[in-house]
């Protein structure tokens, strides 16, 4: 069945109850954290990634994807769209000019093709613990749980932090991908029911932070320092060609990892899952063809590096 966002979205804001914005539940995910998981995608995040592989979670409401394969060229929605942000190509299939679009959704109505999609759609606390707990015999039977992911989960603090208390009274591990990026007293409170927490850190010199990724990066570290023995940590760096691939600072967050007592710490180099999407959200990805791959001597080299680390690095999986 078809759900109009924007009712749904009026009808659950007029209801006061508490609610959050997701663009993804996704089934037996085995990447973001110990055994079988849903992982719940909600949309905001503070940081821009050049290489983010979920983009649709950046923006923190709902947008349009078009996909230019599926895209019959009708130009139904080119007749709703008051902003000038959809146009044609030469081969009369779809283009989107993000900067231009309102957000609006008209054009998603006025596609009967599915080229144009809304991402994301408001849901209750209730809605989304009840579509988590659907999977509770597999996490039961693998020693799994649910993961809340984004975007930057702890940009929706009442929403996240109400749906983890409500997971753990059913009995549910629970974890928590974030960016560390936000003021201590929402780090607190979301964390509060949190068994795991999968934390990035994706370069220590806060100035290239900065420069890459939009924000500083002291706030992440002092977050994680006062996070220290209160939840099991598991640091997870992105390792991106030209950014941060310094075997220096590498074992200078491993040396972190230990002083904040976390269980392991991975090191996980660029991988393209996301590149494809920026074009169908509208957005630059040119930031994104730019970086390099790692050649495999590259990659041989880090995964020598780590071997004495035994098991507390891991190298190249989630
Ligand atoms: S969502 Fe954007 S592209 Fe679609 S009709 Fe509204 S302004 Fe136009
Ligand atoms: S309404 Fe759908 S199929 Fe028709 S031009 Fe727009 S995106 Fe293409």
């Amino acid at each position: 069945m078809k759900v109009d966002i924007k009712l749904k979205d009026k009808t659950l804001k007029e209801s006061g109850e508490t609610t959050g914005i997701v663009f993804n539940f996704q089934q037996f995910s085995i990447q973001d954290g110990p055994g079988l998981r849903t992982t719940m995608f909600v949309k905001g995040c503070p940081l821009h990634c050049p290489w983010c592989s979920n983009p649709e979670s950046i923006y923190p409401s709902y947008q349009i994807k078009a996909v230019q394969d599926k895209c019959r060229g009708c130009g139904e929605c080119l007749k709703v769209c008051k902003t000038g942000a959809l146009s044609h190509d030469e081969n009369h299939q779809i283009v989107l000019d993000y900067s231009k679009c309102n957000h609006c959704l008209d054009c998603v109505d006025a596609c009967n093709y599915k080229a144009i999609t809304g991402m994301g759609i408001r849901v209750t606390v209730k809605e989304a613990v009840g579509e988590l707990m659907k999977d509770k015999p597999f996490y039961d039977n693998t020693g799994g749980g649910v993961t809340i992911s984004g975007g930057e989960p702890l940009m929706q603090p009442e929403f996240v932090a109400e749906v983890f208390g409500e997971l753990k009274k059913n009995g549910v591990h629970t974890a928590l991908d974030t960016t560390g990026y936000a003021k201590w007293n929402i780090v607190k409170k979301v964390t509060k029911d949190v068994d795991l927490l999968l934390y990035d850190i994706k370069h220590l010199d806060s100035k290239r932070h900065q420069e890459v990724l939009g924000v500083k990066n002291e706030v992440i570290l002092e977050n994680l320092n006062k996070l220290a023995g209160k939840t099991n940590i598991w640091l997870r760096v992105p390792l991106v060609p030209g950014f941060n691939d310094d075997l220096d600072m590498a074992d200078k967050i491993v040396e972190i990892g230990k002083q904040v007592q976390a269980k392991k710490v991975y090191f996980l180099p660029l991988h393209r899952w996301g590149e494809h999407k920026y074009c169908s959200l509208g957005y630059d990805g040119s930031a994104y063809a730019k970086i390099r791959d790692f050649t495999d001597e590259e990659l041989e080299k880090w995964k020598d590096h780590f071997k004495s680390f035994s098991d507390y690095v891991i190298f190249g999986k989630a």
